[in-house]
């Protein structure tokens, strides 16, 4: 089997965290990384044996890198020429242009959630249509809120046979590492309702009918969704069956918050740091136990959503899918993320 070659065109908190994620498969490896130039970032591709490239083609943004102590390989389109895929990790909204030099280069495409599905047509997330995207030229894996909302409702679509949804969305600021974002010291609605983040599910699974509203609050850490979910008629299912659900649901963890005292967002990210993922990583979606409850039919819950790690196995399997490596999603998840913990000797 040949190993596929992994070109990673933006390596910020997303892109480092992907390098990473491929690094530690045994199908696939990193032939490069891009940065716009010199800085601290570079460091760590160095002591990973990533090459560096330039995120631009031009001479002179290349030359940025000769009075420095990194090698750079070339522009783009150097690494493009050697790679079979690009997972584009660059900041939102430079999809077209970006996708055009994929295009032009003749290699598959994976763009992050800052990228609206138009402008591939087909998004993804393992769990609700890896199949869809086997063989795809260029699709984008959903954003971090879309990624978890599939996580938990997917299982319960796939038994219930329909769904109807309302959540609310309550966002982080800022990621820990970015010092541009806020509110430092505010509650900010998003005031163009409904949200895009719950309809966003809609494009890895039409069938689950999804409304949001979306806050922003001055936190770094998590997300977290308040969640109310509709289920039909005769579903069958009580508090206790859809936790055990949950529990047996890949990249899920259900905890009891009271029991266990990780009632807040600041404590399921310390047990995350316990865990021992690179930069504190918690790839999994985080129920709270005691916060699912089942009235009649409709079901009221809560989870914590790691902003910067939840996608990152997703993109994994994303590859899998678009190479035609893996064409059950349920294989792929278990091959990654046994490698990644094996990576990080977890
Ligand atoms: P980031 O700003 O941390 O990193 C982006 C990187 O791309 C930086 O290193 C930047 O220097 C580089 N870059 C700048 N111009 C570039 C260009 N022209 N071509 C290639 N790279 C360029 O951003 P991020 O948080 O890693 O976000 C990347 C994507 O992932 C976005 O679509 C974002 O919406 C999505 N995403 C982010 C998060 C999150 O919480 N950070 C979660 C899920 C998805």
């Amino acid at each position: 089997m040949a190993i596929v070659k992994v070109a990673i065109n933006g390596y910020g908190t997303i892109g480092k965290r992907v390098a990473d994620a491929v690094d530690a498969q045994d199908d696939m490896e990193v032939v490069g990384v891009t940065k716009t130039g010199p800085s601290f970032g570079c460091e760590m591709a160095v002591r990973k044996n990533f090459d560096i490239y330039c995120t631009s083609d031009d001479p002179e943004m290349i030359r940025t890198f000769d009075s420095s102590p990194f090698d750079c390989r070339g522009g783009l389109r150097d690494l493009l020429a050697i790679s079979d895929v690009v997972i584009d990790c660059s900041p939102g909204k430079m999809g077209k242009e970006n996708l055009e030099k994929y295009v032009e280069a003749g290699i598959k495409s994976i763009f992050q959630g800052g990228e609206k599905h138009s402008l591939t047509g087909l998004s993804y997330t393992s769990c609700a249509n890896h199949s869809e995207n086997f063989g795809a030229e260029s699709t984008r894996v959903v954003s971090c809120n879309t990624t978890g909302l599939s996580r938990t409702l997917v299982p319960l679509y796939e038994h219930c046979g329909s769904l109807k949804v309302e959540c609310t969305m309550i966002r982080r600021a800022a990621d820990p590492g970015d010092s541009k974002k806020g509110p430092i010291n505010a509650i900010k609605p998003v005031l163009k309702v409904p949200s895009h983040h719950g309809p966003d599910v809609m494009t890895v699974k039409p069938e689950i009918e999804i409304n949001s509203l979306a806050v922003a609050v001055p936190t770094t850490i998590m997300h977290l969704h308040a969640i109310i979910a509709d289920l039909p008629e005769g579903h069958g299912l009580s508090t206790e069956s859809i936790i055990e659900m949950w529990k047996e649901t890949p990249r899920v963890i259900v905890m009891n918050g009271e029991g266990n005292r990780i009632t807040t967002t600041a404590e399921v990210m310390e047990m995350a740091r316990d865990i021992g993922r690179k930069w504190g990583d918690l790839h999994e979606i985080f129920v709270w136990e005691d916060g699912v409850r089942l009235v009649g039919n409709r079901l009221y819950y809560f989870q914590a959503i790691h902003q910067e790690s939840d996608v990152i196995p997703e993109n994994i399997d994303c590859i899998r899918a678009l190479m035609e490596i893996e064409e059950n999603w349920e294989n792929s998840v278990k091959k990654t993320d046994e490698a990644i913990a094996r990576y990080y000797n977890i």
